[in-house]
């Protein structure tokens, strides 16, 4: 355990133990469904949670405990809980606080599979939703019901980038005896802390910037130690979403550069906002660390860094599939959070199957682009996008 705090510091270092891995510094990969108990005692202990151990791969391993206990420290969280992807973990962090009956405040604009999950909860399990626009908090306070349990958080939010102040939302929860769930993926700790907010549970998609590199699926949920080993229990030990142990390692590489990647990530893509935002073809730029962002006040109370997250407009479906095609250096997929720039057209492509009326209430527009800036040159991207949009 590292006596320095400072996140880079952090980064670098957090889950490390090399006393229980003969010195190696890097953590092994503990290939290992099954681990043998000493005799009967320890079986009966380590198998009733009675004492710490090891005993099914379902239920961890050593590679998975340090990737959780970096991200742990990370978020500056009590416990941590790695899963095989960002949706097991959106999933049970939800599962683990609501049950039928109850009812979720979300926000409108929001992950798009997270919202399939709401829709489904409640079609299928009697679980009742209400989305808000997430960007006023007295909005989550005026939804509450008798029933409510949980106020769900995106912020930033995928892919408009709307913010939610956090410090307000947590203390409306507060005042009624609610659980707060955050979705991090996009400002990652090195930009935001919602624990410190007073934030109950924070969640990512550590496909995205933990793990970084476009190489891996898997996910994280960071909470008080209750919250996180009831998920334990009730998620991973009945749903069966549990990290690979190479895939934990590989996120566990990623955060090692984590604090370097986000500070580039953050200075390209301003750059690319402030470029954007005097762009004639433009319409309109959603960045935190632009002036003219609605909430910039609240980003700039919770928010470190802005993210290396773009949306932007460029007016029409033909006009956002044509940059598509003219672009040479972005990449045209549908991830984010990689090293490399990856563009994306809402409305073709993730948000295709919504109908145009509610797609547009989500703020997803005809000409919306979702620009995920990964750590090139900021001028190779900016020339890139300077001359596909002349083309488009
Ligand atoms: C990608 C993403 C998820 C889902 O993560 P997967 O790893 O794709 O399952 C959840 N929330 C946000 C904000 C995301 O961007």
């Amino acid at each position: 355990m590292t006596k320095h705090n400072s996140f880079e510091t952090l980064a670098v270092h957090a889950g490390e133990d090399p006393d229980q891995f003969a010195g190696s510094v890097s953590v092994p990969i503990f290939n290992a469904s099954v681990f043998a108990f000493t005799d009967a005692d320890e079986a009966a202990a380590i198998h009733n949670f009675e004492k710490p151990g090891w005993f099914y791969g379902r239920l961890g391993n050593p590679t998975q405990d340090a990737l959780e206990r970096a991200v742990c420290q990370l978020e500056g969280g009590e416990s941590a809980l790695a899963f095989a992807s960002g949706m097991a973990a959106v999933t049970g962090a939800i599962l683990t606080a609501v049950r039928s009956g109850d009812h979720i405040v979300a926000p409108a604009a929001h992950y798009s599979t997270t919202g399939s999950f709401l829709e489904f909860l409640e079609s299928d399990f009697g679980v009742a939703v209400t989305y808000i626009d997430q960007t006023d908090p007295e909005n989550y306070r005026a939804a509450i019901r008798p029933e409510t349990k949980l106020l769900y958080i995106e912020t930033p939010s995928n892919p408009t980038l709307k913010i939610t102040d956090l410090e307000a939302v947590a203390a409306i929860a507060r005042e009624n005896g609610l659980t707060t769930i955050c979705d991090n993926t996009f400002a990652t700790p090195f930009n935001q802390m919602p624990l410190k907010h007073g934030i109950d549970v924070v969640l990512h998609s550590a496909t995205k910037y933990l793990g970084g590199h476009s190489d891996l699926t898997a996910g994280m949920i960071v909470g008080d130690k209750d919250f996180v080993e009831k998920a334990r229990l009730k998620t991973t030990k009945l749903f069966g979403g549990n990290i690979a142990p190479q895939t934990a390692w590989l996120v566990l590489r990623g955060i090692r550069t984590l604090a370097l990647r986000m500070e580039r990530h953050n200075s390209n893509a301003q750059r690319v906002a402030d470029f954007l935002a005097e762009h004639p073809r433009v319409k309109g730029v959603n960045y935190p660390g632009l002036a003219s962002h609605p909430n910039h006040d609240v980003v700039r109370r919770q928010m470190r860094g802005f993210g290396g997250m773009i949306s932007f407009d460029v007016g029409t479906i033909d006009a956002g599939k044509a940059l598509l095609n003219n672009v040479k250096l972005c990449t045209l997929a549908t991830s984010l959070g990689g090293v490399e720039t990856i563009i994306q057209h809402s409305a073709s492509m993730t948000h295709a199957g919504l109908p145009r009326e509610e797609r547009l209430k989500a703020g997803i527009t005809d000409g919306l682009i979702r620009l995920s800036v990964g750590i090139e040159s900021a001028e190779d991207l900016i020339g890139d996008l300077d001359r596909a949009l002349q083309n488009t």
